[in-house]
């Protein structure tokens, strides 16, 4: 069975900035994606402006760009009460961007392959098990053999649970989210809600879909779809992709042979609408020589200090 220097689950924003990167660097790249590509997300979409600089980097930035998309030149607030405040957005190539994940998750996947990762999707990582390298099991019964495995598998990390590190999952808020027709004269805006049951926020991803997210308590959040399916004249049946927790406790993201990037480390509030760009910079720094440098000496002084103890 071929040994792989890298084995990286999940192929979203995280897992394939890291792969991509890592193949770049000549290292022998493997990506294990539970979904079928492309596929949509439970994301609003955004992509805050620190994005740019890594996605120059991985030589993405003009084929981000070219994709179907809506440039936000602002972002409103509005108050429980209906006070808004409204705060400009940065313009020109620093502009924040709002493209659909299927898309923009399916592009950057691409890339890794393009550079040389080895991409398996519909690939559900099901077990796994550390003796001299990582060996991978996946829910058909094939198995992948590496020797440092990245778990770039979300906030709900299946490495994470796998490896007894992923916290006690609190009973937490709920997100719900789908693209609906965008109404005319929405504007170029993104636009935060609070709201007496939790918060929406909406913003256009092209010029005929609306993003729409809506985050709740689990006891309120049938009273906010409420708000939603009459504000944008949606079935009370539309189906919304769902998605919880919302926050967790971060996890250490270097062990012994492992790290963890994006979500699948620490998750972030949807507010903030930079879990993206934490996804992509975290997966590039996982992939620096440095950072593989320190791996590497610290699983030396494990095993040297296993073997002298
Ligand atoms: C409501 C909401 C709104 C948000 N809005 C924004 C926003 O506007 N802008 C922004 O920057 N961020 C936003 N975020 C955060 C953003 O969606 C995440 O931070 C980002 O998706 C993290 O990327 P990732 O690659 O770490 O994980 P993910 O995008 O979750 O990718 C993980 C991948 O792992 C795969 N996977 C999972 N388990 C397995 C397994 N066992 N085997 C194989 N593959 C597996 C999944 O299929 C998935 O493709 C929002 C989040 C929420 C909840």
């Amino acid at each position: 069975m071929e040994t792989f220097d890298v084995a990286i689950v999940g192929g979203g924003p995280a897992g394939s900035s890291c792969a991509a990167f890592c193949a770049h660097a000549g290292l022998q790249t493997i990506v294990l994606e539970r979904e079928k590509f492309p596929r949509e997300k439970v994301c609003g979409d955004c992509l805050n402006p620190a994005c740019w600089p890594v996605l120059e980097r991985l030589d993405l930035a003009q084929h981000v760009r070219a994709l179907p998309h809506a440039k936000l030149d602002f972002v409103e607030f509005i108050a429980v009460g209906g006070r808004r405040v409204i705060v400009d957005l940065p313009s020109g190539n620093e502009c924040e961007f709002a493209v659909k994940r299927s898309v923009f998750d399916d592009l950057l996947l691409k890339r890794a392959g393009e550079l040389g990762a080895h991409i398996y999707e519909e690939t559900t990582v099901t077990a796994l098990t550390n003796s001299h390298g990582w060996t991978v099991e996946t829910s058909s019964g094939e198995r992948f053999v590496a020797r440092t495995l990245v778990g770039a598998d979300g906030r709900n990390s299946t490495v994470a649970r796998l490896c007894n590190l992923l916290p006690r999952p609190e009973r937490e808020r709920i997100a719900l989210q789908s693209h609906l027709p965008l109404p005319s004269n929405f504007g170029n805006s993104a636009v935060l809600q609070f709201l007496p049951n939790g918060y929406s926020g909406l913003a256009p991803v092209n010029d005929q879909e609306l993003n729409v997210c809506l985050v709740a308590k689990p006891r309120e959040i049938e009273a906010l779809k409420a708000w939603a399916t009459k504000r944008f004249g949606v079935s009370p049946n539309h189906a919304w992709r769902t998605i919880t927790p919302l926050t967790r406790d971060a996890l250490s993201p270097a062990h012994e042979n492992l790290l963890f990037i994006g979500d699948a480390a620490r998750v972030v509030e949807p507010f903030t609408g930079e879990g993206i760009y934490y996804a992509l910079r975290s997966g590039e720094l996982a992939a620096q020589p440095g950072t593989r440098f320190c791996l590497v000496a610290a699983t030396w002084i494990v095993l040297r200090s296993r073997s002298t103890n």
